[in-house]
């Protein structure tokens, strides 16, 4: 079966396939770094690392680029409230960006360009449209793309450009444009600007890039004129997608991009969260109440990215409980002996509905079934212990292919505590950040006291220790030896 996408520009799902039969060249439109992204921008960042992976599956090779905007009416005025420059606001930002990121186990994209280390691209972009007389200089010095002069303006969002110069009529204040939705390629430079260092020199004046140029001149620049897929949040589709294909395909005379791929985003309702979840907006909130990376992208990846979802804490625990059993069938295949043939049929049969799944508009609900129907047949053909060796390394293969994609298995940090655990055990626990490393050294002393208190036979505050460490996302389990601190990421 052939590989299908939803198409914005086409509103329908399509066949797919890279221009060149090999490599698939993306686009996704990235962070504005000026505060951390917020947990539903991330589900985008999950939909593009799910499309990666599912095109590799495919047996293509795949060349993502994914800007970084550290330059914008925000981070300016950012800039100027706390008397930094652009680069000081964005720098920090940019590094807690690729640190959650990494947390939910996004993959690193082939480029993730900047656009202040990409002004000559984006200069040169702006005097070609100057040169094709699509875009004029206005009278406040700015250079705007004049969208009566492309006549396809509108066909990804699908508004009619009237309904979209009666609408805006209304609300023209600016004078110095020649439509009100003729949009700023660049923006002359004013005090504030040259303050927090975000202005360069350009033979049409000096200024700084606008949103919609950056994203055209960096996927340009790195992937061609022609991109196979450009995809963003679905609120990106007008104007910013919109313009991007404006001012490219009047450059280049090209189609932009054969495929736009949107993802929803995920609501964030305070009354749809559990008590003991609180209120979750960033992915440290994630990280401090113990939900593991695995477990957020299997509860994203439950619903079709096409649909709308809301961050609930009842579906985060179900998923955490789901991850857990995926994390119980690694381990049983992991030190099985051997399978039996039924094994491999469920393997076999578990990969070509996965498959078929991912193929279908990257049906990640239906893989994510695959994969537990399998788990389920896998757990019970493992049960009846046969020594069928091929049967086995069928298994793990298809497990491993699985989770390649979908990538929500759990990993587990745990440390026994005795009486006198202490830091040494922790020191072992390289991949852990400070925050987590010292929530473990407070887990392992509150078990501490609890061992305390289960000496002195004070049962009631043992168990209230539990409970707190329990609500802290930790899993404690009682051993012959001590008693063990978890947690699943
Ligand atoms: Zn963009």
């Amino acid at each position: 079966m052939s590989f299908r996408l939803y198409n914005t520009l086409t509103r329908s799902v399509e066949p797919f396939a890279p221009a060149d039969g090999e490599t698939v060249r993306m686009y996704t439109c990235g962070p504005t770094v000026y505060d951390p992204a917020h947990v539903g921008n991330f589900r985008t960042f999950l939909f593009n690392d799910l499309m990666r992976r599912a095109l590799r599956l495919q047996g293509w090779k795949v060349v993502q680029v994914q800007n970084l905007t550290d330059v914008d009416d925000k981070i300016i005025t950012r800039a100027a409230a706390t008397g930094k420059t652009i680069i000081e606001v964005t720098e920090p930002i940019t590094e807690i960006f690729h640190k959650d990121r990494r947390y939910l186990r996004i993959e690193d994209a082939e480029v993730y360009p900047k656009a202040t280390t990409h002004i000559p691209e984006m200069v040169a972009l702006v005097q070609t449209l100057l040169d094709k007389g699509v875009a004029y200089t206005a009278e406040d010095g700015s250079v705007y793309f004049g969208i009566d002069r492309f006549p396809a303006y509108g066909r990804l969002s699908r508004l009619d450009t009237r309904e979209i110069r009666s609408g805006a009529r209304v609300a023209q204040d600016d004078y110095s444009k020649e439509n009100a939705q003729d949009f700023a390629l660049w923006k002359a430079a004013k005090p504030e600007d040259e303050a927090a260092s975000a202005a360069w020199d350009a033979p049409f004046g000096r200024g700084r890039p606008g949103w919609h140029l950056e994203c055209s001149a960096m996927a340009m620049k790195y992937l061609g004129e022609t991109l196979d897929i450009h995809g963003g949040g679905i609120d990106l589709v007008f104007p910013h997608h919109e313009d991007e294909i404006a001012q490219s395909e009047a450059a280049t005379g090209k189609v932009f991009s054969r495929f736009w791929c949107h993802g929803e985003f995920l609501q964030i309702d305070g009354t749809k969260m559990s008590k003991r979840l609180g209120n979750i907006t960033t992915v440290k909130d994630l990280r401090e109440r113990g939900i593991s990376a695995a477990a957020l992208r299997h509860f994203v990846y439950s619903t079709h990215y096409r649909k709308q979802m809301n961050l609930s804490g009842e579906g985060l625990e179900a998923s955490l409980e789901a991850v857990r059993r995926v994390g119980e069938l690694a381990h049983r295949l992991e030190t099985a002996r051997g399978g039996t043939p039924e094994l491999a049929v469920a393997a076999r049969e578990g990969e070509a509905a996965f498959r078929a799944a991912l193929s279908d508009d990257l049906n990640a609900p239906e893989a994510v079934a695959a994969l537990f129907g399998f788990l389920q047949r896998a757990n019970a053909e493992l049960d009846r212990k046969g020594g069928d060796q091929e049967a086995l390394a069928e298994a793990r293969r298809v497990f491993l292919l699985m989770d390649g994609v979908l990538d929500i298995s759990p990993r587990v940090t745990r440390v026994l505590v005795g009486p006198d655990t202490v830091e040494p055990a922790l020191a072992a626990f390289t991949d852990l950040d400070e925050a987590e490393r010292s929530g473990f050294a407070w887990g392992v002393e509150r078990l501490q006291a609890r061992l305390a208190a289960r000496k002195a036979r004070d049962f009631a505050a043992a168990d209230a220790i539990r409970a707190e460490v329990e609500g802290r996302g930790f899993v404690v389990k009682d051993m012959p030896l001590g008693t063990q601190l978890e947690r699943w990421r």
